[in-house]
């Protein structure tokens, strides 16, 4: 059976990396979509694993040879998503996890009308933007930016087709697990497996 296609976005500072990290440990047959980045490569991430970390001339070369699924502006920096990787998995037959935002996600949603699309976000506003705070890896001025930014894309939860709460990271992990799980027993994928030929 052909992969999922699984879609997670957050407001930066909801605690997304450390859910997916839980999530990718405890479920199997599930490969993380590394997308390319114009974003400056920030300490304990490694280029290939986290991101690939490209300049804006080699993000634009993807752009026009079409080897993106997606891409999209974030506070200044490009962002998207390889698209042969992640049809090889699918074909394979594995889930494939993407975290992405949420512009990237719609346009995901176009192609592949499948998808499932989940949003990760704190038990209320005021917690994310307490979270973002206390980062400390980013400068005043793009904490406003990523600060905004996490308000509008909070505003967009409305599009997706379930919303997870990182209550704290087992509850939040244990949420995402259940959806994949109930959607890989859905009727229209389970019953071509008895029919007789
Ligand atoms: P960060 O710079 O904090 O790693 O990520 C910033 C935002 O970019 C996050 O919301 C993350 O989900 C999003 N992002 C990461 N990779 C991609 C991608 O390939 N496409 C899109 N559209 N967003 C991405």
């Amino acid at each position: 059976m052909r992969g999922k296609l699984i879609v997670i976005s957050g407001p930066s500072g909801v605690g997304k990396s450390t859910v997916l990290k839980r999530v990718m440990e405890q479920y199997d047959n599930l490969q993380f979509s590394v997308s390319a980045t114009t974003r400056p490569i920030r300490p304990g991430e490694v280029d290939g694993v986290n991101y690939i970390f490209l300049n804006h001339d080699q993000f634009r070369q993807l752009i026009e040879e079409d080897q993106l699924l997606e891409y999209a502006e974030y506070v200044g920096n490009f962002y998207g998503t390889p698209v042969a990787p992640l049809e090889k998995a699918l074909e394979e037959g594995k889930d494939i996890l993407l975290d992405i935002e949420v512009q990237g996600a719609l346009q995901v949603r176009k192609k592949f009308p499948d998808a499932i699309l989940m949003f990760l976000m704190a038990p209320s506003l005021q917690i994310v933007e307490q979270r973002l705070r206390n980062r400390g890896d980013t400068a005043p001025e793009l904490m406003k930016q990523r600060i905004e930014r996490a308000r509008w894309e909070c505003s967009q939860a409305d599009h997706y087709d379930y919303i997870i709460i990182n209550e704290t990271v087992e509850t939040a992990a244990n949420e995402v697990i259940s959806v994949i799980t109930a959607e890989k027993c859905k009727t229209k994928d389970r019953l071509p497996m008895f029919k007789e030929d």
